[in-house]
């Protein structure tokens, strides 16, 4: 049986909601995609006029996974800065793996930590803000933000 729904989150854009009871530690989705290079992903969502780099997903390697290419639902999980979820790699795939019990009907969120390799300016840094509004809010998505 299926697990979770993407459809319209009131956090930003669409997100990923549970359809059913998710027990604690329960693996729910592989993030799916294409494996590139850092480099490649963010020169080609430039070119295609992609915003942002939240469909990339860093491996520890270096490299990312692409899920704007064959990727799956678990692209459209949104980040909180008190996530219900955490991401596992595996062998150089990622899944997604509940942090507690959740109820059908909540929004699954994970917690980007995303790394860039261009200089933050300031544009960069509002591309990036965190909107989740939990009271420890880091106010951005980038790992090394400062
Ligand atoms: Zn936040």
């Amino acid at each position: 049986m299926k697990r979770v729904i993407v459809r319209q989150s009131s956090v930003h854009g669409k997100g990923v909601f549970a359809v059913r009871p998710l027990e604690a530690g329960e693996r729910v989705l592989q993030y799916k995609g294409e494996i590139v290079s850092w480099r490649n992903a963010v020169r080609r969502h430039q070119r295609e006029g992609i915003e942002g780099h939240t469909f990339l997903f860093g491996l520890s390697d270096g490299s990312v996974i692409d899920g704007s290419r064959g990727g799956n639902s678990a692209r459209w999980l949104n980040h909180s800065c008190t996530p219900n979820c955490e991401t596992v790699e595996d062998n150089g795939r990622i899944f997604i793996d509940t942090l507690r019990a959740i109820e059908p009907g909540e929004e699954l969120f994970i917690e980007y930590f995303l790394v860039t390799d261009g200089p933050l300016d300031d544009g960069v840094r509002t591309q990036y803000v965190c909107r989740c509004a939990s009271s420890v809010c880091r106010q951005s998505l980038l790992a090394d933000a400062g």
